[in-house]
């Protein structure tokens, strides 16, 4: 099979390589694709070396399967002149994820969306994939009726810019001496990606705010989730924000259900369920971290208890790595299930 990564230079486009190796994806041809700044740029394969690509305007890429992740806009204009051309993508952008002919997975959730596909699949939000690794199998067994999450989401769910703007920042920062203390004005951050400081400080998340007070990603992680789990009366309200840290998201959530549910039930769920790894060490005070999460293909789950202000309803704690199964490993997850259905050549 000849696959394209377009994107390749970025944070999931870098982790997509690494995985296509790590897993030995069963590919014939390998093709780099990004913006014209990266071309002529080499990159280590499989113990060989491939160059980076521009982007072909003409929309050609010589494959069969097309892992897009290059953002939205790239993949409005060309992702369905790729299928044209025969190839199947799985885009990482929210270009087509609320689109009806569009399916939306995440391989443990809801493999059966992929059959019948028209070209394009969609690859969640990294906020939903994260959340719905553990709200998922809590659903099927007792129905979710509310969720309310909170997000500490790391900067580079923002991109490689993300996270040069941490290091500098945090470099400078300590280095001026202004931090932790930070005095005002003794450190100039010049924020560039993000709008605020993001080195020892915390913002709302860096999406457009709606007409309702939402911001774009909390808004994702409500749609998405609805339709990936197939619950439209689903009611979800998330308040999402960007922490200083490298990698990985962390999510508080707060989960009611059609009935009452008790923690031993709600753990004897989360202890089977794929993709999730328990760790609830109350003794140790051991829960979900970034820095736990980071490199992990689990998403880790703690913090599980009765919530007290509502009976019946469960809290917990997760974390993700988000630039690997937020993205890169969910798209080569469905990449996978795709060749073991034999739905691309
Ligand atoms: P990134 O680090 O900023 O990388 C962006 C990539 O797209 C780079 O390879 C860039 O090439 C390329 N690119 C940008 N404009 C292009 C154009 N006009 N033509 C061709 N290539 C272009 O971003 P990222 O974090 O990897 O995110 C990529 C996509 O995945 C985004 O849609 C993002 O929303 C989504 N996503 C990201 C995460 C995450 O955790 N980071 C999680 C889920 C989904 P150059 O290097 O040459 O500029």
């Amino acid at each position: 099979m000849r696959v394209a990564i377009v994107g390749a230079s970025g944070a999931v486009g870098r982790e997509l390589l690494a995985l296509l190796e790590e897993r030995r994806f069963p590919l014939s041809q390998l093709r780099l694709f990004a913006s014209p700044r990266s071309a002529g740029r080499e990159v280590a394969f499989a113990g060989g070396r491939l160059v980076v690509e521009a982007l072909p305007e003409s929309g050609d890429l010589g494959a069969d399967l097309v892992f897009s992740s290059a953002g939205g806009a790239v993949s409005r204009q060309h992702a369905w002149r790729w299928v044209e051309r025969g190839a199947v993508v799985v885009d990482n952008t929210s270009a087509w994820r609320l689109d009806p002919r569009v399916p939306l997975v995440v391989p443990e959730v809801n493999p059966a969306a992929l059959d019948g596909h028209a070209g394009v699949i969609a690859n969640p939000n990294c906020s939903t994939i994260i959340a719905l690794l553990a709200l998922a199998p809590l659903h099927r067994a007792f129905g979710l009726t509310r969720a309310t999450v909170a997000t500490y989401q790391a900067v580079s769910g923002a991109g490689a810019e993300g996270i040069a703007e941490l290091r500098r920042q945090s470099a400078e920062a300590l280095a001026a001496e202004a931090a932790p203390s930070g005095e005002p004005g003794a450190y100039d951050a010049r924020p560039e990606k993000f709008r605020h400081p993001i080195a020892f400080n915390l913002f709302s998340h860096d999406s457009e705010v709606l007409d309702d007070g939402y911001n774009e990603e909390e808004r994702k992680l409500a749609l998405e989730s609805r339709k990936i789990l197939e619950a439209p009366e689903l009611a979800v309200s998330a308040t999402c924000v960007r922490v200083p840290v490298f990698r990985a998201h962390a999510e508080a959530i707060h989960a009611e259900f059609a009935r009452p549910v008790s923690e031993a039930e709600a753990r004897a769920v989360l202890a089977a369920a794929p993709g999730v790894r328990l760790v609830d060490d109350r003794a140790a005070n051991t829960f979900p971290m970034p820095v736990t999460a980071s490199g992990q293909d689990d998403v880790l789950v703690g913090r599980l208890r009765a919530d007290a202000s509502r009976p019946g309803a469960i809290a917990l704690f997760v974390a993700g790595d988000q630039v690997r199964k937020g993205a890169a490993l969910n798209a080569v997850q469905i990449a996978e299930a795709l060749v073991a259905r034999a739905a691309v050549a």
